[in-house]
Parts: structure tokens; sequence; C-alpha cells
């Protein structure tokens, strides 16, 4: 076994010596037996949630409805959650009710896909009834029983087995993919931000474009936040070198691509229910792609972007330029680097200095003030020095 397994075997081997089964589940198997690199390392285990708090002396209720319990061993956090059933579905989503149960099998089953219903125990043997290691050598999503059953009581699998194929490239299986085309229109019913999470994964996965194909294919884009009717404008994205871009710039790409009016723009993110302060940050980026393809960045423009929306700005001109070259973005580093300040908080003159100075009170003026100081720092025509810049507004009288 590798890490970070190993650090949570003593976690599995403290609910076994208090009597319960336990066991390591879901993507961090997978990716284990893909030798793919590991994110976080759930368990599952016959504990109910009251018998592993009394376990273990730290713990975090995250989703106790779900029987999810946050464990806190040694300096790691790990979500050990109650084996459970999920009869009774409604709506198409999530399960009415979740029933513990004690038995690892039954939880197996009513995990989403194949290759993610594999449990390790502590010694490293799998419990894998539903065969998930052929899918896994095979490269093939395939949901645990029929897949017209499984995306009927949560059609969020759909576009779970699509943004697999981004992260894994491997196949959607045949009687899966049928499934998938013949029950898309139940992802109606299924919540934006549980939607947005896995268009999320789908989009920063190597095999993006293959998986925005699909999403085309198969008509789910249909059902995704201002994305129906859009199939000409999504396609312009295949134009491009989408593996260079991360999460965000994708975002803003997909923004590029649907050529909204500006008021629009803001309204599709929101419509993701995109974090506000993303949103902004997406926004920004695009501001300056505009700016950029009318000029090369000015000095007071990287000033203002800072380091990371220029980045993001510039990798996505490139891009969008099918310029392969990146001299570009360490050239303007530097530019970034060698400017004298790089927030406002830094200039080293204040609105108090200016009142006190022209012996006037304030309003406008001082904001107006403080922004041609500002530019004439960044531009190097004045050192970020307050004698300096003092004896700068006096010899031209800019008040
Ligand atoms: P990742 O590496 O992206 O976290 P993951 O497979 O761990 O991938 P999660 O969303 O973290 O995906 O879910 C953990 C596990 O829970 C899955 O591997 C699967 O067994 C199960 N699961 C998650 N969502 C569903 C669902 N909608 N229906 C059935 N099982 C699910
Ligand atoms: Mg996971």
């Amino acid at each position: 076994m590798i890490e970070p397994f190993l650090a949570a075997v003593p976690v599995l081997k403290k609910l076994e010596s208090a009597g319960f089964e336990a066991y390591f589940v879901g993507g961090s198997v997978r990716d284990f037996l893909l030798n793919k690199e590991i994110n976080d390392v759930d368990i599952a285990t016959s504990a109910t949630p009251d018998e592993v708090k009394k376990i273990f002396s730290k713990t975090v209720d995250i989703g106790i409805e779900h029987g999810t319990v946050l464990v806190l061993f040694q300096g790691l956090s790990y979500e050990i959650t109650t084996f459970r059933s999920e009869a009774e579905y409604e709506d198409f989503r999530r399960p009415k009710e979740v029933s513990f149960i004690r038995n690892l099998t039954e939880d197996l089953q009513r995990r989403d896909f194949t290759m993610n219903a594999i449990a390790m125990d502590k010694d490293g043997s799998l419990v894998d009834p539903f065969n998930g290691q052929i899918s896994i050598k095979n490269e093939v999503i395939e949901t645990v029983g029929k897949a017209v059953d499984r995306f009927q009581e949560d059609a969020l699998r759909m576009m779970r087995a699509v943004r697999f194929v981004s992260q894994l490239s491997f196949k959607i299986e045949e009687k899966t993919l049928n499934a998938l085309k013949d029950l898309v229109h139940l992802l109606e019913n299924i919540a934006v931000e549980r939607k947005q999470a896995e268009f999320d994964k789908l989009l920063s996965g190597d095999d993006r474009k293959q998986a925005l194909e699909l999403i085309l294919e198969t008509n789910i884009y249909s059902y995704l936040p201002g994305l129906s009717n859009q199939e000409d404008k999504i396609k312009l994205m295949f134009d491009y070198k989408l593996e260079k871009l991360n999460k965000r710039e994708m975002w803003a790409l997909l923004v590029y691509c649907l050529n909204f009016e500006k008021k629009d723009k803001e309204e599709f993110l929101r419509g993701w229910r995109i974090p506000l302060k993303e949103i902004r940050e997406i926004q920004l980026i695009l501001h300056y792609l505009n700016q950029r393809f009318e000029t090369s960045w000015s000095l007071y423009d990287l000033y203002t972007a800072g380091k990371e929306i220029f980045v993001s700005s510039e990798i996505l001109y490139l891009v969008i330029n099918g310029i392969e070259d990146q001299n570009s973005i360490t050239h303007y580093l530097q530019v970034y680097e060698q400017l004298p300040i790089k927030e406002r908080s830094e200039m080293d003159v204040t609105g108090n200095d200016l009142m006190e100075w022209f012996n006037k009170t304030g309003g406008p003026w001082v904001k107006e003030l403080l922004f041609k100081i500002e530019q004439a720092i960044i531009a190097g025509k004045i050192a970020n020095n307050k004698k300096i810049i003092r004896e700068w507004l006096m010899e031209c009288n800019h008040n």
C-alpha cells in the first residue's frame, strides 16, 4: 500500500478494534488502482455516525443525515461514511431517505459506477463484487446494475459519467451510454449546484475536449444553465488547445465563445451559481483579454490586473490566437516584478497627507489626485517616496 492510505490504516484499525468493519472506498481506491494521484481517502464503515463519534475524539458533523462524519486524526482529516442503502428515490434525484446498514456489499451496490464500487481493507485486499477492476482494466465507465434504473434514481450520474471521461479518458460502456442518451432529459430535475460541481471537474480533466464533445452528442448541454441552443458556439471551443487552460480560464473561454453582451456574461455565470468572487475573476480575465486584442499590456494594466489575472488573460490570449510560444508571459512577468508598487496600499502617501499639504478638506479631488500620483509612480515618473511625491505635487501644482 502507499500513502495516503498508510497514514489512514490506523483509522481503520481503530474502527475494527471497536468491533466494526471499515474499508477504503470510492475514488481513492479507483485512482490507486490506476496509479493516479490520490485526492481524499474516503472510508466506509459498519459503525453508525454516533458510534464513529464515540471512537474518535475530534470529529465534525458534515453530513450526518447521509451518514458522514469528518474525523480529524494525526493532523489529517477523513470522511467516514456509514454503510448505507438508498432504497427509495424521489423525482430522479437523491434518495428520499438513507438507511444505515451493516453490510459492505449493499453499500457498494448503491454506488454509481463499477470502478467506484471497490473497497480495500487495511491490508490492501480488495472487495470487488461488481468487477470494478475489470472495468478499470478495460477503461470503461459502467453503472453498477442496470444503467436505466441507476440514472432514474439519480440523474446526476449521467453528468458524472461524462466528467469521468474527462478525468480518466475512459469510454462510457455501450448500455450505459444508450441509457444516458435516452434519459438525458431527467437532468432537468437536478440542482444547478450539483451540476456545477461535476462540470467544474469536467472542465479541468485531461480529456476535457472529448467530454465536451460528449456533452453535445448526448444532448446534456440542453439541460445546463445558459447552454441550450448554443451548440455552435460551444463547438468553437474545439478549435483551441484547451489543455493549456486551468478551470477558471476554461470558464472564461466558454463565456468568450458564447459571445455575450456584457451583462449577459454575469447572468450566465450567476446562473451556474458560481461564487461571486470567481465570477469577478472570470470577468476581469475577459476584460483584460479584450484590451489585449487591442494592444499590448501597459504598465498600469499589469498593475491593476495583478499577477494571477494577468497570467490567465495572457494564456487565454495566446491560446485563442494559436500562439504556442509563451515568451510573452515570461517577459511581462519580469516587467510586473519590476513595478515600483504592486498595490495601492503600498503608496507612500495617503488622502490625509494630501489634505494636510494643501490645507483643504476632503472631497472628490483627493481620490483624483491619488489616482494621478499612482499612475505617475507606476509609469516611473516619480519615486514612491513621500518627500518626492510632495515636491512633485508642489512643483507642478497638481491640486
Ligand atoms: P473524485 O476523485 O473526483 O473525488 P470520486 O469517485 O471520489 O471522484 P466523489 O464525488 O468524491 O467522487 O464521490 C465519492 C464516491 O461516492 C464515488 O466514488 C461513488 O462511489 C459514490 N458516489 C458519489 N456520487 C454518487 C452518486 N450520485 N450516485 C452513486 N454513488 C455516488
Ligand atoms: Mg472523492
